[in-house]
């Protein structure tokens, strides 16, 4: 069904109540809960799978989607009992960014404030609209190849760059 994107897509994510401009002044161990799950921008990006060379710690990033991404709403679509399908989904906390994410998109706000560095102007936070990720042509929407449907061996043939970088 066609429609408006706009009145459409609902922010997944709460991000009523919290402290203002949180990001830029409080350090990522010490944000509650509800403002580290706030730093989410909804992208996706961390759903894709990569082809990493562990020597030369270089990671490629794919088009091939996890088998339980949503490309359409740019969620998981069994978010609450993923671990138990997707065993090696990495849930990232405040105690393991640090080797996390080196791996994680150069987008995703995790890594940005990890590395120091500020959100952009699209984050859901600063813009006050989830539309805007997609807007900026950041998220994996509508683009992306279930892994199901690609042998593993063929996952080379769909290297990307990463978008919005
Ligand atoms: S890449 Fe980061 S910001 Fe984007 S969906 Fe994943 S955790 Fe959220
Ligand atoms: S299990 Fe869900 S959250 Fe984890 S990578 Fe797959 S789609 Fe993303």
């Amino acid at each position: 069904m066609a429609g408006n994107l706009r009145s459409m897509r609902r922010d997944p994510i709460n991000r009523e109540g919290l402290r203002p401009r949180f990001w830029e002044r409080v350090p990522l161990a010490r944000m509650t809960r509800a403002e580290w799950e706030a730093l989410c921008d909804g992208c996706g990006k961390c759903c894709l799978n990569k082809l990493e060379d562990p020597d030369m710690r270089e990671v490629a990033l794919t088009r091939i989607a996890c088998r339980l991404y949503d490309d359409e709403t740019c969620r998981c679509a069994h978010y609450e009992n993923r671990r138990q399908i997707v065993p090696d989904c990495v849930v990232l906390t405040p105690e393991n960014i640090a080797r996390n994410a080196y791996w994680m998109p150069a987008t995703c706000a995790y890594r940005l404030l990890w590395e120091g560095r500020p959100l952009p102007d699209w984050h859901p936070l600063i813009s006050g609209r989830p539309e805007s990720v997609i807007e900026a042509g950041v998220a994996a929407h509508r683009w992306t190849l279930p892994e199901l449907d690609v042998p593993e061996e063929e996952w080379e043939d769909h290297i990307i760059e990463e978008p919005g970088t």
